[in-house]
This record gives C-alpha cells, sequence and structure tokens, in this order.
C-alpha cells in the first residue's frame, strides 16, 4: 500500500520520465497523452482517495494536493486529467448505489479513467443549475445534454453526468448519474483547442437519449447538487489550486534557469547577475508561489479537521491560486522577455496553462460573488 511520501515519489517519477519530455510536443499537437494516464494507473495513484476495500490506496486530501502539484509542475494538462478524475471517483465513491463496485475496482486496478461532465452549454459556467433534464424510462431513465467541456472528452471510461431530476422543481434539483463511454447516443461533439492545457481533451460532449439504468444512478433524486457542493467542490478547488501552484513552481524554476543561463557576453555576466530588477521579480514570483503552498497546506488542514470556516477556504483557495497562477506566470513573461514570448522556453506554455484555473467553474468571478454574499449573509443561490 503506497504511503503518502511513496505516491508523491511516484509522481515525481512519472513526472520525470513520462510528462516532461512530452509535456512541449502534446502541447503544440494537442494531445491527450494516453501513456500518463496509463503510468498513472500502473502506479496505483488513479485509486490514490478509494478505500482499501475496492483496492484503494485510501489517502486523504494532503496526499492529492501533493501528487497533483508534482504533476502540473511537469505538465498541467495531465494534472488537470488527474484532478477531474479523481474528482469522478470520490463521487462515483460516495454514491449510493453498490451496483459501481466493480467500477471502482477498475478505478484502483488503474484501467479506468472517469471524469465530470457537469457544465452545459445552456447554463455555462453555473454547473449548478444543468438545464438538461432526465426523463424517466422504467427504473432508469434516459439523458439528452449538451455538455460544453468535458476533460478527457473521448478518453474516459466512464462520466459524472449532471442532469436535472426527473420530477425537480427548482433549478439546482439535480441529480448524478454514471455514464459509460460506450454508452448508446454519447459522443464526443466537437474538437478542442483551447489557448491552454492543449492536451487534456476538453472538448464538448453530447448525450441524445442515453440509455442510464437505475444502478447508475449515483445521488437520490434532486441530491446531486449536494454532492457538487460536498463531495466535487472541495476536492476540485483543491486540485485546481495544487496545479496553479505546480504551474508556478515550474515558472519559478525555469526563470532562474534562464536567469542563470542567459548570458550578457559584453558584459561577462549573466542576466541574474547583471539586473537587480530581474532577480526581484523572481523574488516576488517565489513569494508568491510559498504563499500559495501554504494556503494549500491550510486548505488541507480544514479538510481533514472540518470546521466552521472550512467552506469559505475551499472558496477563497481557488479564487487565490487562479490569480496568482496567472501573475507568477505573466512575470515569468516578462522577466524572459523575447526568449519567453518567442517560445524558446516552456514559460510560454505555463502561461497560457494557468489562465484556465480562473475561467474552470466555479469562476473565479463566482467564488468572489459567492464568498462576498457569505460575508454579507446574503444567500448564495
Ligand atoms: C480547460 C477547461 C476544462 C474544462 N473541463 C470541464 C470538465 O471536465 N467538466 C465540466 O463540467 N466543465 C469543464 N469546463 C467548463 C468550465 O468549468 C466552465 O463551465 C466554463 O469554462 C465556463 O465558460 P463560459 O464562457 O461558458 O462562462 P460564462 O458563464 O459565460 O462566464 C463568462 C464570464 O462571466 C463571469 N461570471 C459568470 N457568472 C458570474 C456570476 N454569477 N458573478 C460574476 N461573474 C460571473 C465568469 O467568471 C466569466 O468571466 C472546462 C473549461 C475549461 C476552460
Amino acid at each position: 500500500m503506497l504511503t503518502h511520501d511513496a505516491a508523491v515519489s511516484k509522481a515525481r517519477e512519472i513526472a520525470g520520465s513520462v510528462l516532461a519530455p512530452s509535456a512541449g510536443p502534446n502541447d503544440t499537437a494537442g494531445r491527450f497523452s494516453t501513456e500518463a494516464v496509463q503510468s498513472l494507473g500502473e502506479s496505483g495513484l488513479l485509486g490514490l482517495l478509494l478505500p482499501a476495500d475496492v483496492g484503494g490506496v485510501g489517502l486523504g486530501p494532503g496526499a492529492f494536493a501533493d501528487v497533483t502539484a508534482t504533476l502540473a509542475e511537469a505538465d498541467a494538462s495531465v494534472a488537470m486529467v488527474y484532478v477531474m478524475h479523481i474528482c469522478a471517483a470520490a463521487t462515483i465513491s460516495a454514491g449510493t448505489t453498490h451496483a459501481v463496485a466493480p467500477i471502482l475496482q477498475e478505478i484502483a486496478a488503474g484501467r479506468h479513467l472517469s471524469t465530470l461532465a457537469f457544465s452545459e452549454a445552456g447554463s455555462r459556467s453555473h454547473f449548478w443549475a444543468p438545464v438538461s433534464r432526465a426523463q424517466r424510462n422504467g427504473d432508469g431513465v434516459y439523458i439528452s445534454a449538451k455538455k460544453s467541456w468535458v476533460t478527457s472528452a473521448g478518453h474516459a471510461q466512464s462520466y459524472v453526468v449532471s442532469a436535472l431530476a426527473p420530477e425537480g422543481a427548482g433549478p439546482t434539483d439535480s441529480t448524478l448519474y454514471l455514464v459509460a463511454a460506450g454508452t448508446h447516443g454519447l459522443s464526443v461533439a466537437g474538437p478542442w483547442d483551447g489557448l491552454g492545457l492543449r492536451a487534456n481533451a476538453s472538448a464538448p460532449v453530447a448525450l441524445n437519449d442515453c440509455l442510464v439504468p437505475a444502478d447508475f444512478q449515483l445521488t437520490d433524486d434532486g441530491a446531486g447538487f449536494q454532492a457538487m457542493l460536498n463531495v466535487v467542490l472541495p476536492l476540485f478547488n483543491l486540485g485546481t489550486s495544487a496545479v496553479a501552484l505546480g504551474l508556478c513552481r515550474a515558472a519559478v524554476a525555469d526563470t532562474a534557469s534562464h536567469l542563470k543561463n542567459a548570458k550578457f557576453e559584453h558584459l561577462g555576466q549573466s542576466l541574474g547577475e547583471s539586473l537587480p530588477n530581474l532577480r526581484a521579480q523572481l523574488a516576488a514570483m517565489q513569494i508568491d508561489t510559498d504563499g500559495l503552498s501554504a494556503r494549500i497546506d491550510d486548505l488541507v488542514e480544514h479538510l481533514e479537521k472540518p470546521r466552521e470556516t472550512t467552506m469559505l477556504r475551499v472558496l477563497e483557495t481557488k479564487a487565490a491560486a487562479g490569480e496568482i497562477a496567472i501573475g507568477v506566470t505573466s512575470t515569468a513573461m516578462r522577466v524572459c522577455g523575447g526568449a519567453a514570448f518567442s517560445k524558446h522556453l516552456s514559460i510560454e506554455r505555463l502561461f497560457r496553462d494557468a489562465h484556465a484555473g480562473a475561467v474552470m467553474a466555479p469562476t473565479g468571478d463566482v467564488l468572489r460573488e459567492f464568498i462576498g454574499k457569505s460575508l454579507l449573509g446574503i444567500p448564495l443561490f
């Protein structure tokens, strides 16, 4: 059984041998790394949070954050695939149905990748209010939905799908279902050609009268919203924050390396030796990166020992992480000047990847809106 340290060292091994060499070419080609997923599966990391009785590693949020940040330092696309998978696996595991046990065993054995299909073309980033509605069909349901972005689309073996409950009265009365990739009517509905995270296949997915058996209903009717808030949101916000941390660490390392190695030959000095303003900006990047790391540790501690302030920390950490990642990688772009701009360094990939976190729902704007409302005692929904 993997310990926390052993899990992180496996992630470091995979990051160095599988992710780092192909991150650049996969980004350029927009190619999903099946090798990365295979390595994560073989190492046991796909079942990191699953309980031991289904063969999982049984570790907690701290290990998830450290593994994710380690992967993101090498390739944020793969790290985001991992975050979506871990969130989906936790949702399947928290489900009320025993029929999914074989799927959890497959995940723990490293042979099954899952993901979340929440966002819809109709309700956009307001994932808590799907416009699709499940229709009763005997014990099961039919689902038709336009899912606007689904990470690992076409590569995952299953999708955790939200839809309004058949008899749901309000806009958040949703239910979560597990839809197997081969289900008739499910298809990837377009290409993925993003500014960043180009190698994570976040394409739209269409469901046309997909038949979902009663056994694959993951929550009670109308209880999808609670599962989104209680199971998915804490892990998703922690995971995206850890991706941001990995990106910041990579930006600091790549910037330091450039400042050491790029030379003013006429002065006989490296950029770093010659220019105090660049040293100061590198220092600011490091300060922000370590600040984010401390925030993530604080969130992990809150998730391990939940208390009144835990949900606030869940919201704050992702909001802060999105801005910090954009700020640190933007500074790296300026410090490394024309070399970064001309794509001689991997910093421009980090800069593009860093912009995804703030627009992935709950977006930074929505998080700040929720935090402000909650401080003023205004209902969030
Ligand atoms: C790389 C990537 C991967 C993704 N993967 C997945 C996935 O696996 N599964 C999934 O379900 N979804 C996924 N998404 C979708 C994502 O979670 C968001 O739903 C999507 O990015 C929203 O984009 P939009 O333009 O429709 O947002 P819009 O809702 O149109 O928002 C536009 C702007 O308005 C702001 N805004 C919206 N509502 C408010 C508000 N109430 N208060 C203040 N400002 C507001 C937003 O912050 C944003 O700046 C992914 C997105 C990306 C970019």
